[in-house]
Protein backbone atom coordinates (compact mmCIF):
# COMPACT_ATOMS: atom_id res chain seq x y z
CA UNK A 1 0.00 0.00 0.00
CA UNK A 2 1.46 3.33 -1.10
CA UNK A 3 -1.45 6.01 -1.88
CA UNK A 4 -4.67 6.38 0.61
CA UNK A 5 -7.65 8.43 -0.44
CA UNK A 6 -9.53 10.06 2.67
CA UNK A 7 -13.16 11.42 2.68
CA UNK A 8 -15.86 12.26 4.65
CA UNK A 9 -19.51 11.71 3.78
CA UNK A 10 -23.11 11.54 5.21
CA UNK A 11 -24.12 14.55 7.91
CA UNK A 12 -21.47 16.07 9.42
CA UNK A 13 -20.30 15.76 12.74
CA UNK A 14 -17.70 17.49 15.36
CA UNK A 15 -14.54 15.67 15.62
CA UNK A 16 -14.19 14.58 11.54
CA UNK A 17 -11.31 17.32 11.55
CA UNK A 18 -9.89 15.97 14.14
CA UNK A 19 -10.24 12.02 12.60
CA UNK A 20 -9.39 12.94 9.32
CA UNK A 21 -5.84 14.61 10.91
CA UNK A 22 -5.21 11.65 13.10
CA UNK A 23 -5.48 9.71 8.86
CA UNK A 24 -2.84 11.94 7.47
CA UNK A 25 -0.48 12.08 10.34
CA UNK A 26 -0.72 8.33 10.92
CA UNK A 27 -0.19 7.62 6.86
CA UNK A 28 2.25 10.21 6.84
CA UNK A 29 4.53 8.54 9.61
CA UNK A 30 4.45 5.44 7.64
CA UNK A 31 5.14 6.57 4.16
CA UNK A 32 1.65 6.73 2.48
CA UNK A 33 1.15 9.19 -0.09
CA UNK A 34 -2.68 10.58 0.50
CA UNK A 35 -5.76 11.74 -1.36
CA UNK A 36 -8.11 14.10 0.13
CA UNK A 37 -11.70 13.92 -1.43
CA UNK A 38 -14.02 16.69 -1.67
CA UNK A 39 -17.60 16.11 -0.63
CA UNK A 40 -17.59 12.79 -0.07
CA UNK A 41 -18.32 10.17 -2.94
CA UNK A 42 -19.72 12.98 -4.85
CA UNK A 43 -16.61 14.14 -5.06
CA UNK A 44 -15.08 10.33 -6.10
CA UNK A 45 -17.41 10.47 -8.77
CA UNK A 46 -16.39 13.78 -9.57
CA UNK A 47 -12.44 13.63 -9.63
CA UNK A 48 -12.14 16.26 -6.82
CA UNK A 49 -8.97 15.44 -5.05
CA UNK A 50 -6.04 16.61 -3.71
CA UNK A 51 -2.65 15.68 -2.46
CA UNK A 52 -3.04 16.41 1.31
CA UNK A 53 0.41 16.48 3.88
CA UNK A 54 0.54 17.28 7.35
CA UNK A 55 0.59 21.10 6.80
CA UNK A 56 -2.65 20.94 5.36
CA UNK A 57 -4.44 19.69 8.65
CA UNK A 58 -2.21 21.56 10.89
CA UNK A 59 -4.89 24.18 13.24
CA UNK A 60 -7.57 22.25 11.90
CA UNK A 61 -8.20 19.85 15.53
CA UNK A 62 -10.45 22.57 17.32
CA UNK A 63 -12.48 22.87 14.63
CA UNK A 64 -15.85 21.78 13.86
CA UNK A 65 -17.54 20.66 10.47
CA UNK A 66 -15.32 19.12 8.01
CA UNK A 67 -12.90 21.25 5.75
CA UNK A 68 -13.14 18.41 3.17
CA UNK A 69 -16.62 19.14 3.17
CA UNK A 70 -19.14 16.23 3.27
CA UNK A 71 -22.20 15.46 0.53
CA UNK A 72 -25.04 13.34 -0.03
CA UNK A 73 -24.47 11.16 -3.31
CA UNK A 74 -27.15 10.20 -4.76
CA UNK A 75 -25.16 8.96 -7.97
CA UNK A 76 -23.09 6.83 -5.68
CA UNK A 77 -26.42 4.89 -5.26
CA UNK A 78 -26.13 3.65 -8.64
CA UNK A 79 -23.80 1.14 -10.23
CA UNK A 80 -22.60 3.48 -13.03
CA UNK A 81 -22.03 6.28 -10.73
CA UNK A 82 -19.83 4.02 -8.71
CA UNK A 83 -18.32 2.89 -11.80
CA UNK A 84 -16.98 6.64 -12.38
CA UNK A 85 -15.95 6.79 -8.33
CA UNK A 86 -13.58 3.51 -9.40
CA UNK A 87 -12.05 4.86 -12.66
CA UNK A 88 -11.25 7.98 -10.47
CA UNK A 89 -9.59 5.38 -7.61
CA UNK A 90 -7.76 3.75 -10.78
CA UNK A 91 -6.07 6.56 -12.24
CA UNK A 92 -5.19 8.09 -8.78
CA UNK A 93 -3.25 4.84 -7.90
CA UNK A 94 -5.17 5.12 -4.76
CA UNK A 95 -4.81 1.24 -3.36
CA UNK A 96 -6.94 1.98 0.28
CA UNK A 97 -9.87 3.84 1.34
CA UNK A 98 -10.88 5.61 4.85
CA UNK A 99 -14.55 6.86 5.11
CA UNK A 100 -15.72 8.91 7.79
CA UNK A 101 -19.28 8.95 8.34
CA UNK A 102 -22.39 7.17 9.11
CA UNK A 103 -24.21 3.76 8.38
CA UNK A 104 -25.42 4.70 5.07
CA UNK A 105 -21.67 5.69 4.52
CA UNK A 106 -20.72 2.44 5.21
CA UNK A 107 -23.09 0.89 2.93
CA UNK A 108 -22.28 2.76 0.24
CA UNK A 109 -18.22 1.66 1.00
CA UNK A 110 -19.45 -2.03 1.03
CA UNK A 111 -20.92 -1.68 -2.39
CA UNK A 112 -17.88 0.28 -3.47
CA UNK A 113 -15.28 -2.43 -1.78
CA UNK A 114 -17.24 -5.49 -3.83
CA UNK A 115 -17.03 -3.82 -7.31
CA UNK A 116 -13.36 -2.91 -7.19
CA UNK A 117 -10.65 -4.61 -4.98
CA UNK A 118 -9.86 -2.31 -2.84
CA UNK A 119 -9.19 -2.38 1.12
CA UNK A 120 -12.08 0.46 2.96
CA UNK A 121 -12.13 1.36 6.07
CA UNK A 122 -14.77 3.37 8.17
CA UNK A 123 -14.39 5.82 11.13
CA UNK A 124 -17.96 6.31 13.25
CA UNK A 125 -18.82 9.89 12.25
CA UNK A 126 -22.23 11.03 13.36
CA UNK A 127 -23.51 12.58 16.15
CA UNK A 128 -26.81 10.20 16.97
CA UNK A 129 -24.45 7.25 18.34
CA UNK A 130 -26.60 5.03 16.48
CA UNK A 131 -23.73 2.55 15.12
CA UNK A 132 -24.07 -1.27 16.08
CA UNK A 133 -20.70 -2.25 17.32
CA UNK A 134 -18.77 0.92 19.01
CA UNK A 135 -19.90 2.47 21.89
CA UNK A 136 -19.07 5.99 21.15
CA UNK A 137 -19.36 8.03 17.68
CA UNK A 138 -17.45 10.49 16.60
CA UNK A 139 -19.56 14.08 17.38
CA UNK A 140 -21.84 12.51 19.63
CA UNK A 141 -20.60 13.68 23.52
CA UNK A 142 -20.11 17.36 21.20
CA UNK A 143 -23.67 17.05 20.54
CA UNK A 144 -24.72 16.13 23.77
CA UNK A 145 -22.91 18.53 25.54
CA UNK A 146 -24.58 21.47 23.15
CA UNK A 147 -27.81 20.23 24.15
CA UNK A 148 -27.23 20.03 27.72
CA UNK A 149 -26.02 23.77 27.75
CA UNK A 150 -28.77 24.83 25.84
CA UNK A 151 -31.37 22.85 27.95
CA UNK A 152 -29.45 24.78 31.04
CA UNK A 153 -30.56 28.66 29.72
CA UNK A 154 -34.02 27.19 28.89
CA UNK A 155 -34.27 26.04 32.39
CA UNK A 156 -33.47 29.60 34.16
CA UNK A 157 -36.62 31.01 31.70
CA UNK A 158 -38.58 28.15 32.62
CA UNK A 159 -38.42 28.55 36.14
CA UNK A 160 -38.52 32.22 36.44
CA UNK A 161 -41.73 31.72 34.27
CA UNK A 162 -43.61 28.93 35.67
CA UNK A 163 -43.59 27.23 32.37
CA UNK A 164 -43.10 23.74 31.24
CA UNK A 165 -40.56 23.58 28.30
CA UNK A 166 -40.50 20.75 25.45
CA UNK A 167 -37.09 20.70 23.79
CA UNK A 168 -36.44 18.80 20.93
CA UNK A 169 -32.81 17.33 20.83
CA UNK A 170 -31.63 15.39 17.08
CA UNK A 171 -32.38 11.68 16.57
CA UNK A 172 -34.59 10.65 13.75
CA UNK A 173 -34.26 7.23 14.59
CA UNK A 174 -32.55 7.20 18.22
CA UNK A 175 -32.61 8.57 21.27
CA UNK A 176 -29.18 8.23 22.37
CA UNK A 177 -28.85 11.85 22.19
CA UNK A 178 -31.82 12.43 24.00
CA UNK A 179 -31.43 10.41 27.30
CA UNK A 180 -28.17 11.27 27.81
CA UNK A 181 -28.61 15.27 27.49
CA UNK A 182 -32.24 14.25 29.83
CA UNK A 183 -29.82 12.64 31.99
CA UNK A 184 -27.33 15.25 32.34
CA UNK A 185 -29.67 18.59 32.45
CA UNK A 186 -31.55 16.93 34.61
CA UNK A 187 -35.19 16.48 33.00
CA UNK A 188 -38.59 15.62 34.21
CA UNK A 189 -38.88 13.17 31.59
CA UNK A 190 -37.22 11.93 28.04
CA UNK A 191 -39.44 11.07 25.13
CA UNK A 192 -37.55 8.64 22.94
CA UNK A 193 -38.41 6.83 19.26
CA UNK A 194 -37.12 2.97 21.14
CA UNK A 195 -39.83 3.18 23.43
CA UNK A 196 -43.85 3.95 22.91
CA UNK A 197 -44.83 7.87 24.27
CA UNK A 198 -48.18 7.20 26.32
CA UNK A 199 -49.38 10.98 26.29
CA UNK A 200 -51.71 9.98 29.37
CA UNK A 201 -48.96 8.45 31.39
CA UNK A 202 -46.97 11.76 31.17
CA UNK A 203 -49.94 14.20 31.92
CA UNK A 204 -50.36 12.05 35.11
CA UNK A 205 -46.86 12.45 35.83
CA UNK A 206 -47.03 15.90 35.46
CA UNK A 207 -50.22 16.47 37.07
CA UNK A 208 -48.82 14.93 40.40
CA UNK A 209 -45.46 17.27 39.82
CA UNK A 210 -48.19 19.87 39.53
CA UNK A 211 -49.72 19.10 43.32
CA UNK A 212 -46.75 19.16 44.51
CA UNK A 213 -46.18 22.46 43.90
CA UNK A 214 -43.48 22.04 40.92
CA UNK A 215 -44.05 24.88 38.99
CA UNK A 216 -41.48 24.92 35.91
CA UNK A 217 -40.21 21.68 34.06
CA UNK A 218 -38.28 20.30 31.08
CA UNK A 219 -39.23 17.59 29.09
CA UNK A 220 -36.40 16.64 26.21
CA UNK A 221 -37.94 14.63 23.15
CA UNK A 222 -35.88 12.81 20.30
CA UNK A 223 -37.42 14.54 17.01
CA UNK A 224 -38.37 11.14 15.84
CA UNK A 225 -40.45 10.07 18.87
CA UNK A 226 -43.54 8.29 18.02
CA UNK A 227 -45.71 11.05 19.86
CA UNK A 228 -45.21 12.94 16.48
CA UNK A 229 -41.99 15.23 18.00
CA UNK A 230 -42.06 18.45 20.35
CA UNK A 231 -44.32 20.92 18.90
CA UNK A 232 -47.04 17.89 18.90
CA UNK A 233 -46.05 16.29 21.96
CA UNK A 234 -46.61 20.07 23.56
CA UNK A 235 -50.24 20.93 21.84
CA UNK A 236 -51.48 16.78 23.25
CA UNK A 237 -50.18 17.89 26.84
CA UNK A 238 -51.84 21.45 26.86
CA UNK A 239 -55.09 20.68 25.58
CA UNK A 240 -55.34 17.99 28.97
CA UNK A 241 -53.16 20.37 31.35
CA UNK A 242 -54.20 24.00 30.21
CA UNK A 243 -52.85 25.49 33.86
CA UNK A 244 -49.37 25.25 32.99
CA UNK A 245 -47.82 27.29 30.49
CA UNK A 246 -46.36 25.24 27.43
CA UNK A 247 -43.47 26.39 25.13
CA UNK A 248 -41.42 24.22 22.50
CA UNK A 249 -38.15 24.84 21.16
CA UNK A 250 -36.29 23.07 18.85
CA UNK A 251 -33.01 22.99 19.01
CA UNK A 252 -31.95 21.59 15.18
CA UNK A 253 -29.03 22.48 13.67
CA UNK A 254 -27.18 23.98 16.18
CA UNK A 255 -26.32 20.46 17.69
CA UNK A 256 -24.28 19.51 14.57
CA UNK A 257 -21.54 22.55 15.01
CA UNK A 258 -19.08 23.85 16.69
CA UNK A 259 -16.03 23.16 18.39
CA UNK A 260 -15.45 19.54 19.12
CA UNK A 261 -15.52 18.06 23.06
CA UNK A 262 -12.29 17.47 24.25
CA UNK A 263 -13.60 13.47 24.50
CA UNK A 264 -14.55 13.80 20.65
CA UNK A 265 -10.84 15.16 19.79
CA UNK A 266 -9.32 12.24 21.28
CA UNK A 267 -12.08 9.74 20.51
CA UNK A 268 -11.41 11.23 16.50
CA UNK A 269 -7.60 10.67 16.91
CA UNK A 270 -7.62 7.23 18.25
CA UNK A 271 -10.18 5.61 15.57
CA UNK A 272 -8.00 7.72 12.74
CA UNK A 273 -5.02 6.14 13.83
CA UNK A 274 -6.34 2.95 14.16
CA UNK A 275 -8.20 3.08 10.61
CA UNK A 276 -4.29 3.64 9.26
CA UNK A 277 -2.67 0.82 10.75
CA UNK A 278 -5.86 -1.46 10.35
CA UNK A 279 -5.26 -0.90 6.58
CA UNK A 280 -1.87 -1.29 6.60
CA UNK A 281 -2.25 -4.27 8.40
CA UNK A 282 -4.93 -5.85 5.53
CA UNK A 283 -8.17 -5.10 7.31
CA UNK A 284 -10.99 -4.50 4.74
CA UNK A 285 -14.53 -3.30 5.01
CA UNK A 286 -14.39 -3.03 8.89
CA UNK A 287 -15.61 -0.12 11.18
CA UNK A 288 -13.16 1.09 13.66
CA UNK A 289 -15.17 1.27 17.08
CA UNK A 290 -14.92 1.31 20.84
CA UNK A 291 -15.48 -1.25 23.07
CA UNK A 292 -15.05 -1.05 26.98
CA UNK A 293 -11.81 1.78 25.97
CA UNK A 294 -10.95 -0.68 23.65
CA UNK A 295 -10.02 0.01 19.67
CA UNK A 296 -12.05 -2.93 17.85
CA UNK A 297 -12.39 -3.65 13.99
CA UNK A 298 -16.02 -4.51 13.45
CA UNK A 299 -17.23 -5.72 10.00
CA UNK A 300 -19.26 -3.28 8.11
CA UNK A 301 -21.71 -5.95 7.77
CA UNK A 302 -22.57 -6.27 11.55
CA UNK A 303 -22.30 -2.34 12.47
CA UNK A 304 -24.82 -1.20 9.10
CA UNK A 305 -27.48 -4.20 9.65
CA UNK A 306 -27.67 -4.22 13.79
CA UNK A 307 -29.21 -0.97 15.23
CA UNK A 308 -27.60 -0.18 18.79
CA UNK A 309 -29.75 -1.23 21.54
CA UNK A 310 -30.74 1.74 24.29
CA UNK A 311 -29.50 0.90 27.49
CA UNK A 312 -32.84 0.32 29.91
CA UNK A 313 -30.74 1.33 33.07
CA UNK A 314 -30.19 4.93 31.65
CA UNK A 315 -34.09 4.88 30.97
CA UNK A 316 -34.83 3.93 34.11
CA UNK A 317 -32.68 5.98 35.40
CA UNK A 318 -34.45 9.11 34.17
CA UNK A 319 -37.63 7.73 35.26
CA UNK A 320 -36.45 7.40 38.80
CA UNK A 321 -34.37 10.91 39.27
CA UNK A 322 -37.13 13.10 36.90
P1 LIG B 1 -24.72 8.65 6.84
O1 LIG B 1 -23.42 8.10 6.36
O2 LIG B 1 -24.53 9.82 7.77
O3 LIG B 1 -25.63 7.57 7.38
P2 LIG B 1 -26.32 8.75 4.36
O4 LIG B 1 -27.25 7.67 4.76
O5 LIG B 1 -26.87 9.95 3.69
O6 LIG B 1 -25.45 9.32 5.58
O7 LIG B 1 -25.23 8.10 3.39
C1 LIG B 1 -24.19 8.86 2.80
C2 LIG B 1 -23.99 8.48 1.37
O8 LIG B 1 -23.57 7.11 1.27
C3 LIG B 1 -25.24 8.56 0.50
O9 LIG B 1 -25.49 9.86 0.02
C4 LIG B 1 -24.86 7.63 -0.65
O10 LIG B 1 -24.03 8.27 -1.59
C5 LIG B 1 -24.04 6.54 0.05
N1 LIG B 1 -24.88 5.38 0.34
C6 LIG B 1 -25.75 5.19 1.34
N2 LIG B 1 -26.37 4.00 1.28
C7 LIG B 1 -25.86 3.39 0.17
C8 LIG B 1 -26.09 2.13 -0.46
N3 LIG B 1 -26.96 1.23 0.03
N4 LIG B 1 -25.38 1.86 -1.61
C9 LIG B 1 -24.50 2.74 -2.10
N5 LIG B 1 -24.25 3.94 -1.55
C10 LIG B 1 -24.90 4.27 -0.44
Amino acid sequence: MKHIAVLTSGGDAPGMNACIRAVVRTAGLNNLEVSGVYRGYQGLIEDDLIPVTREHVRNTIHRGGTWLKTARSEEFRTPEGRQRAIATLRSRGIDGLVVIGGDGSFRGATALSQEMDLPVIGCPGTIDNDLFGTDLTIGYDTAVNTAVEAVDRIRDTAASHNRLFFVEVMGRDAGFIALRTGIAAGAEAVLIPETTTYIDELVVKLESDWKERRRSGIIVVAEGDDGGGAMEVARKVQERFPQWESKVTVLGHIQRGGRPSAQDRILASRMGHAAVLGLLAGQSRVMVGVQAGQIVYVPFEQATKHHQQINPYLLELVEALG
